[in-house]
């Protein structure tokens, strides 16, 4: 992915030091970072500390957090964006109350890189709470990410998916991070920025049972196809892949290339086999192809159609895979998010 699109997200834990970059620009590749300090998973957000600096600057006795987020953004570092650090926010009066005031405080920094943090659960992502968010956030000026954690909030339903796709439409330079494949759908919705979150994405996939052929090292990571716009790890790679010929992604056509077989490309029933570093260097490689397709669309309303037409190719695609296979294989199932972002889901 070209570094003017692509990017990585680092995040940290509470009592653990921000990352370095120094490994991951050695590595050769210089992608601008964000900075998530993910407390979120450790603290809820409360109306009088929406925010958790851990620890607090020795120049700031008071606990200021107007001054902390100040410091927070002079801080000396090569991210090119820095998450606030946003306690969990619930879907209720109290997590309304604890948003009203991160967004107090983050308009009063004069800010070069700071990004307000709105970690939500399921609650926010209906009719109402997307109402609120819009509300609440409209008027902010730095930009925002929603994280959606996903032990926290699936995008599943049907109104979930219009509540995420309003806020992102309606607010301006909105981020949405740890959403897996509907971050695609943010984006093509107008989301100014999405994290994928490749690797617990890939992880959700159920594990390789070593049966009937174990691969030499177990791979976790799903592997995703293109085509099908799904994830296949476990029973169902072991079953399906073979079936599935042949992938083209760069890193795959590269591999075809080093071994001059004949054929373009990598055999997806290869991939399977392959380590973890290549099967998500293929991923990420296919969803940034995916994304390539559909920036190239000249408007708003053109990549959100093209969106949903790959989506509903997609779950076509299962339907023809199934018929070819027959009964040799069990079928595959859309994935319900998918099914919900081609608009062919049931209610
Ligand atoms: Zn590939």
């Amino acid at each position: 992915m070209p570094t003017t699109v692509g990017g990585i997200v680092l995040p940290s834990g509470a009592g653990t030091a921000p990352p370095r970059n120094e490994r991951i620009t050695a590595s050769g590749h210089a992608y601008p970072m964000v900075h998530d300090p993910a407390r979120h998973r450790t603290r809820v957000a409360t109306g009088e500390e929406p925010f958790h600096f851990t620890p607090w600057s020795a120049y700031n006795g008071e606990h200021d957090p107007g001054r902390a987020l100040a410091e927070m953004d002079r801080w000396q570092s090569p991210m090119a964006l820095l998450l606030t650090p946003t306690g969990f926010l619930p879907g209720d009066a109290s997590g309304i109350r604890a948003l009203r005031e991160a967004v107090r405080l983050v308009d009063r920094v004069r800010t070069d890189r700071t990004v307000l943090a709105v970690p939500v659960d399921a609650a926010w992502l209906s009719d109402f709470g997307a109402q609120t968010l819009v509300a609440l956030l409209g008027p902010v000026r730095v930009p925002k990410a929603l994280v959606l954690d996903p032990e926290r909030v699936q995008v599943d339903t049907a109104e979930r998916l219009r509540a995420l796709r309003l806020v992102v439409s309606e607010v301006h330079d909105t981020a949405v991070l740890g959403a897996g494949l509907v971050g695609l759908d943010a984006l093509a919705h107008g989301a100014s920025f999405a994290s994928l979150d490749e690797a617990a994405t890939a992880s959700c996939a159920p594990p390789y049972p070593g049966d009937p052929f174990p691969p030499p090292a177990p791979t976790w990571p799903g592997i995703l196809n293109r085509t099908l716009l799904t994830y296949m790890a476990g029973p169902t790679a072991t079953a399906h892949l073979p079936a599935l010929g042949r992938c083209t992604c760069e890193p795959c056509l590269r591999w075809g290339e080093a071994r001059s077989l004949g054929e373009p490309g990598r055999p997806f029933e290869e991939l399977g086999q392959a380590g973890t570093g290549a099967v998500h260097g293929h991923n990420l490689a296919v969803w940034s192809e995916l994304w390539q397709e559909i920036a190239r669309e000249p408007s708003p309303r053109a990549r959100a159609a093209r969106w949903n037409a790959v989506c509903a190719a997609a779950v076509r695609a299962h339907a023809w895979h199934n018929d070819t296979a027959g009964a040799r294989l069990p079928p595959l199932v859309p994935p319900r998010g998918l099914a919900l972002m081609a608009g062919c889901a049931q209610r």
